[in-house]
């Protein structure tokens, strides 16, 4: 199975979304804006990507199910017509019932057998809200295992080192086939591989911009026990995995904050596979492989450690030290 036609439709709907993310950014977010019951916040933007990737799909796969963050219970009318307005400039034949619906559809509880599409339609909502991070991220999982992830990272500097280089990344990785990186304007790919750094003297480490996702006072004793002399990168979203596969990073450190919090499945299911085919390794803090089969949340792990590979086992260790030295 090489999952071309999957992979040509994921891409094509993410980019589609991450345009339409930059296009709600660039106009009014008043009124765009409400609080979930967890207290994090969700958009107009959120809703609409979720709309439009779950009506590409069901164009393209009319019996795949699919499992997203959003639903619709609870929000407001006006801002469920701000959706139709967005989501009707790029199909506007449809009715507020068939947007309504693609939203919600989006309801699969996952698990071990079967095949289903996991997405975050805007992962950082908060980076987004920002003027930071933020990414779309879509994977389809297989028999509970990530075969395809696509990430769209609309804000990501091509050079992180030059701000002003140009931005709009979309990461790309099909199992056993390698990762992939392109611009959101140009359709041409290139193959990335993690960076080849063994000593993590040399390595850099990235981690959540907010502290509600990760310590960053754990993350620092743990940066000090395995001597990492660069400063941590903070950025929001699976952009993380992206800096990863590509060699910006060499880490990626999510260690909980509270013990009782279980990891979603579309806060790392296309990043997960976009590091491991670019040659890194990703785990939770305890070494332990990432449990997609298990239904919404990662309920077997802890925590996510990602990294090229050769520090794996460092940083595993390190976290341990640090944790002693608790
Ligand atoms: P990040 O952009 O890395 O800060 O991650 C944002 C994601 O963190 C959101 O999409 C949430 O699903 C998730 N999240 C919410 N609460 C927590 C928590 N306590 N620990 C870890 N992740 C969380
Ligand atoms: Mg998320």
């Amino acid at each position: 199975m090489n999952y071309e036609c999957e992979r040509r439709v994921a891409i094509e709907a993410v980019i589609k979304a991450c345009r339409l993310c930059e296009a709600i950014r660039a106009g009014e977010l008043s009124g765009g804006i409400m609080e979930k019951q967890d207290k994090s916040p969700v958009t107009v933007a959120d809703f609409s990507t979720q709309a439009e990737i779950s009506l590409d799909l069901l164009g393209a796969f009319p019996d795949d199910s699919i499992m997203a963050e959003e639903n619709l219970a609870g929000v407001p009318m006006d801002l469920k017509e701000k959706v139709v307005e967005y989501v009707s400039t790029i199909s506007p034949s449809l009715t507020n019932e068939q947007i309504f619906f693609a939203i919600d559809r989006c309801n699969c509880h996952g698990g071990p057998t079967g095949r289903f599409w996991v997405l975050d339609p805007i992962d950082g909502t908060k980076g987004f809200l920002r003027g930071d991070q933020y990414a779309v991220a879509l994977a389809l999982v297989e028999d509970g295992e990530v075969v395809l992830g696509v990430l769209g990272c609309p804000n990501l500097p091509q050079d992180l080192k030059q701000l002003n280089s140009s931005r709009g990344s979309v990461f790309i990785a099909t199992k056993n086939q390698g990762s992939a990186i392109r611009l959101i304007d140009n359709p041409s790919e290139q193959m990335i591989k993690v960076a080849d750094i063994a000593d993590p003297r040399m390595a850099s480490f990235c981690e959540s911009f907010e502290t509600t996702s990760t310590s960053h006072r754990k993350s620092a004793r743990i940066a000090e026990t395995l001597g990492l002399k660069k400063p941590s990168i903070r950025i929001d979203s699976q952009c993380k995995y992206g800096l990863v596969a590509r060699g910006d990073a060499s880490i990626y450190l999510r260690v909980p904050n509270n013990s009782g919090y279980e990891e979603k499945i579309w806060d790392h299911a296309a990043g997960w596979l976009i590091v491991n085919e670019a040659g890194g390794e990703v785990t939770d803090i305890y070494g332990r492989p990432l449990d997609f089969s298990i239904g919404q949340t990662l309920s077997h792990n802890t925590g996510i450690v990602a990294t090229n590979g050769k520090l794996h086992s460092k940083v595993i260790s390190g976290i341990q030290q640090a944790s002693e030295g608790n």
